[in-house]
């Protein structure tokens, strides 16, 4: 399953989504609307928010964006991350942000019988996905390194965070659906009714578009991912994607490498799903799932969308087949040749 797509196809398609259905181009309404592009989280951010407050909401997003990048980052030296990392075992105070996320982490853990793992992080860098020296890691090694994963030994209590001295933790994936969450926010208390962004994987939808229609959010084909493969009709929702094709490397022997590693064995998730998308009022929850669900697999997957109908999803298994729950059934635009299914709920 060769995917060499290059990275800026990636980029370039996750601006395309905001141009192609946010109604740039088309007949705006008389109404004050901002926008703003943001690069943070090592992610290009776009947001649009419509009426009088957008403006301000947006300054005041852009800075809770900067805010949060400087608390949760796994590299920069003063970030609560890094102090967590490097303290040697020993707890450390951290912000409240820190305090949400990492619980939230440990939360989800628990919940997805450990396919989300926030402290996979070194696992993670000796494949060299933290720093793109990419190389196929020695099992032996990777088993040392997997000796220390484990989120049931991370201790929150009140605003401090301890987690023994071989482990390390990174928010990665669920900092952006928490990030966004907290922009929706900043939109509803400076009287934004209608705002849409992208973070990367992540689009966040307020309220519905100025003219009264839903939003509509394309998801990527992944086994092309310069094209859409389906359009989602949405309000008020997150619709956050975890694809095997936004960061991978082809190694050696010919084989594709990507970076959501399952915690079971320390190599890159291989349980039938090459992406999951997943809606819901939360970003924070869809982007957890995201990750999560990814790792699970398609039963796992499938069995936890059956059981947890606060949540919808789209999800494309490893032989190209389209599953989505039947919550967005009538949501859903299948613009892709693939054969689609649903996934019932009793
Ligand atoms: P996402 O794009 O939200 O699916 O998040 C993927 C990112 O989460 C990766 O780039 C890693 O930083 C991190 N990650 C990889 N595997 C896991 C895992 N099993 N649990 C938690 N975080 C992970
Ligand atoms: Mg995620």
């Amino acid at each position: 399953m060769p995917l060499n797509y290059p990275k800026y196809a990636v980029l370039l398609g996750a601006a395309a989504v905001l141009t192609a259905f946010s109604g740039c181009g088309e007949r705006a309404p008389a109404q004050t609307s901002a926008e703003r592009d943001v690069f943070a989280m090592d992610t290009f951010m776009t947001m649009k928010a419509y009426g009088s407050g957008a403006e301000t909401a947006l300054e005041e997003a852009q800075q809770r964006i900067k805010q949060l990048e400087d608390e949760l980052s796994v590299t920069s030296e003063d970030s609560d991350i890094f102090r967590i990392n490097n303290a040697g075992g020993e707890a450390v105070e951290v912000s409240a942000d820190a305090v949400t996320l990492i619980g939230s982490g440990v939360s989800y853990w628990n919940e997805t019988s450990g396919a989300l793992e926030i402290s996979v992080y070194p696992v993670l860098a000796e494949w060299g996905f933290t720093t793109g020296n990419y190389k196929i890691p020695e099992p032996e090694r990777l088993k040392a390194l997997l000796a220390n994963v484990d989120s049931g030994k991370i201790e929150v209590n009140g605003s401090s965070v301890r987690i023994p001295e071989e482990s390390k933790i990174d928010l990665g994936a669920l900092a952006k659906g928490y990030t966004g969450d907290e922009i929706m926010d900043i939109c509803r208390e400076n009287g934004v009714t209608s705002a849409i962004i992208s973070l990367g994987g992540n689009v966040q939808t307020l309220g519905k578009k100025p003219d009264g229609s839903e939003w509509r959010v394309a998801v990527k084909d992944p086994f092309a991912p310069d094209t859409n493969m389906c359009v989602l009709s949405v309000s008020d929702r997150a619709v956050v994607t975890s694809g095997n094709y936004e960061r991978y490397f082809t190694g050696d022997d010919g084989r594709d490498y990507w970076h959501i590693i399952d915690p079971k064995d320390g190599y890159p998730a291989d349980n039938g799903l090459v992406s999951v998308t997943v809606i819901g009022e939360s970003g924070l929850r869809c982007d957890a799932l995201s990750t999560a669900l990814f790792v699970a697999g398609t039963d796992a997957a499938e069995s936890y969308l059956r059981e947890h109908t606060d949540v919808d999803a789209v999800l494309v298994t490893d032989d190209d087949r389209l599953l989505y729950t039947v919550g967005i059934a009538d949501k859903l635009d299948n613009i892709s040749g693939k054969s689609a299914e649903v996934i019932a709920r009793d």
